[in-house]
């Protein structure tokens, strides 16, 4: 592409951003004038951060509704980030799913509190060598937090630069190569924010909106954006699992796991089918479908009243709301409280 056209193209993009672009959203304008009075004393680089992580596996629509203000108000800053309880980490994750996610918050956290001074670095070299940040996050928060003239590849912009060059199998190194030969370097920031936008809004994967999109003239993929980037096929894993409501008196039988599948949340206990008995006095609830990251799980519930507490720990029903509970659990939960017979724990 030449620079004359790269020029025109900048100039696009930015005409666009302006008049179409998600410019209202909270983490785009911290510390400045539109600045949500929630987030006011909030640093921008932090909340820039968190936004990011929490942006990487959940909608923005989501993010922006249920949990982008409470986190910022449990925890408003990198050092109460750092010194959190792990229980109450989770438990203001709950909901946004892939827990990893939070548990290295804090870990990267305590890296910048160890390497950095206790700030989160301007550099993406040293943003990558923090626990849960990769390249594109690097990039994001250098560009978002910094106003540092960088260019990165998520997957909305990777699909963006894939039908703009044609690109069918390319690599990462190649796409950050294009990201760089198209950024402008006079307004870095809504020129990022722009291509984001365009791959969450016009150029999408099943139906992009060509006829809209202001890269239409640029294009090379505009007849056939379909056939670029080619995409892998995903492989999911299936688990059959048993998940049983174990009763004794007014408690609930819950276990912390330590299986990678939910580290450190809390689930009622599961168990692999295969390796399940079903006891005689075990009543099934009921069943369902559960998708987390890889795995497609089948779920049966139980419930079994005991005489004695064994081998769990034990909550009542109304401490269930302050511990951090897998949504798979909170699925089931819902079931058994439908439940209403002899089920029906006092509340
Ligand atoms: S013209 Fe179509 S394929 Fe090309 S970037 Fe725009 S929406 Fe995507």
């Amino acid at each position: 592409m030449q620079k004359q056209t790269v020029d025109k193209l900048q100039k696009k993009l930015l005409l666009w951003y302006e008049d179409k672009g998600r410019k209202d959203l909270p983490w785009r304008n911290l510390q400045n004038t539109r600045c949500d009075n929630r987030l006011k004393q909030i640093d921008r680089a932090y909340g820039v951060y968190i936004s990011e992580i929490m942006l990487q596996q959940t909608q923005v629509k989501s993010v922006l509704e249920r949990f982008y203000f409470p986190f910022l108000q449990k925890f408003p800053t990198l050092q109460s980030l750092a010194s959190a309880n792990e229980d109450e980490l989770l438990k203001a994750w709950q909901g946004l799913g892939y827990y990893t996610r939070a548990r290295n918050l804090k870990k990267a956290a305590l890296e910048c509190m160890e390497k950095f001074g206790g700030v989160l670095p301007k550099e993406p070299e040293k943003l990558k060598s923090l626990s849960g940040i990769g390249a594109y996050t690097a990039g994001a928060i250098a560009c978002f937090a910094y106003d540092q003239k960088v260019a990165f590849v998520d997957g909305n912009i990777r699909r963006v630069l894939s039908r703009l060059f044609t690109l069918k199998n390319t690599n990462m190194k190649e796409l950050e190569l294009k990201a760089y030969k198209i950024l402008n370097l006079n307004d870095a920031f809504n020129h990022n924010q722009a291509l984001l936008d365009i791959g969450a809004l016009i150029c999408l994967p099943k139906n992009p909106k060509c006829g809209i999109c202001p890269l239409y003239d640029f294009c090379k993929a505009k007849f056939n954006p379909h056939s670029y980037p080619e995409n892998k096929k995903i492989v999911y894993e299936k688990l059959n699992l048993a998940l049983v409501f174990y009763i004794y008196k007014d408690q609930i039988a819950v276990e912390k796991s330590q299986e990678k599948l939910y580290k450190n949340m809390y689930n009622f206990p599961l168990f692999k089918q295969n390796e399940f008995k079903k006891q005689k006095n075990m009543i099934f609830l009921g069943e369902f479908k559960h998708s987390y990251t890889k795995y497609r799980l089948d779920i049966k519930i139980y419930c079994q009243i005991l005489k004695d507490q064994t081998g769990f720990e034990f909550k009542k029903i109304n401490e269930l709301s302050h511990i951090a509970l897998s949504a798979l659990s909170l699925k089931a939960l819902e079931i058994y409280k439908s439940k209403n017979i002899l089920l029906k724990v006092k509340e």
